[in-house]
């Protein structure tokens, strides 16, 4: 069995900033694409940010087995980590990279214990999250409400997590998250 880094936060937090600067850095770390029954955003693509499936295939593969987790992240709306793709990404001699919700972030955890780092990613506030996700501009303002209004349950676990990184300054934040990494993957 490899590793595996898990990366949590609410939507808006900078995890996705935080992943693709750790993935350019040559740890030997390949991102875990997840599935999703959501509508792509802006360039995102088939296979790359995501697996886009229907609700009806998505589903489908629920009953087949084909999940490590799966959430119903917002109504209607699965996201989940297809074993597929751990087995992939290990079989090249890499470290798992997930970025997921925190539910599961959490349940990840449960399953590799101390083969797995879980990080959270923290904003400075709630006022910051939704500015953020303003200033993001691929989300509809109804979107925006619906996650800013999941953060503060989200945030209430963050104390079950083996490491939380407050995304103030992100050149601090990067710096971080890169230093718990490394220290992670050389012990
Ligand atoms: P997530 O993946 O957690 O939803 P993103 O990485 O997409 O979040 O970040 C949300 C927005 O906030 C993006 O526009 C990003 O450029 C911006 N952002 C990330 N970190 C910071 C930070 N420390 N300060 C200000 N803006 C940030
Ligand atoms: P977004 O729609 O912003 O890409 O993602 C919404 C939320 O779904 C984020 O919190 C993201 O981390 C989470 N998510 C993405 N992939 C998975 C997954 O495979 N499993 C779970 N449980 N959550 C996921």
């Amino acid at each position: 069995m490899g590793k595996v880094i898990i990366f949590s936060a609410p939507s808006g937090a900078g995890k996705s900033t935080i992943v693709n600067y750790l993935l350019g850095k040559n740890l030997g770390l390949e991102f875990s694409v997840s599935a999703t029954c959501r509508a792509p955003r802006g360039k995102e693509q088939h296979g790359k940010e995501y697996y886009f499936f229907t609700e009806e295939e998505f589903k489908r593969r629920i009953a087949a087995g084909e999940f490590l987790e799966y959430e119903e992240v917002y109504p209607g709306c699965f996201y989940g980590t297809l074993n597929s793709e751990v087995q992939r990404i290990w079989a090249e001699g890499k470290t798992v990279l997930f970025d997921v919700d925190v539910v599961g972030g959490l349940n990840i955890k449960k399953k590799f214990g101390n083969q797995a780092l879980a990080l959270f990613i923290q904003p400075p506030s709630v006022a910051a999250l939704r500015e953020r996700l303003q200033g993001r501009g691929t989300d509809s303002p109804e979107k925006i409400e619906q996650r800013v209004a999941k953060a503060e349950y989200e945030l209430s676990f963050a104390p079950r997590f083996d490491t939380v990184i407050v995304n103030d300054r992100l050149d601090d934040a990067l710096a971080e998250a890169e230093r718990k990494v490394r220290d992670f993957l050389n012990a």
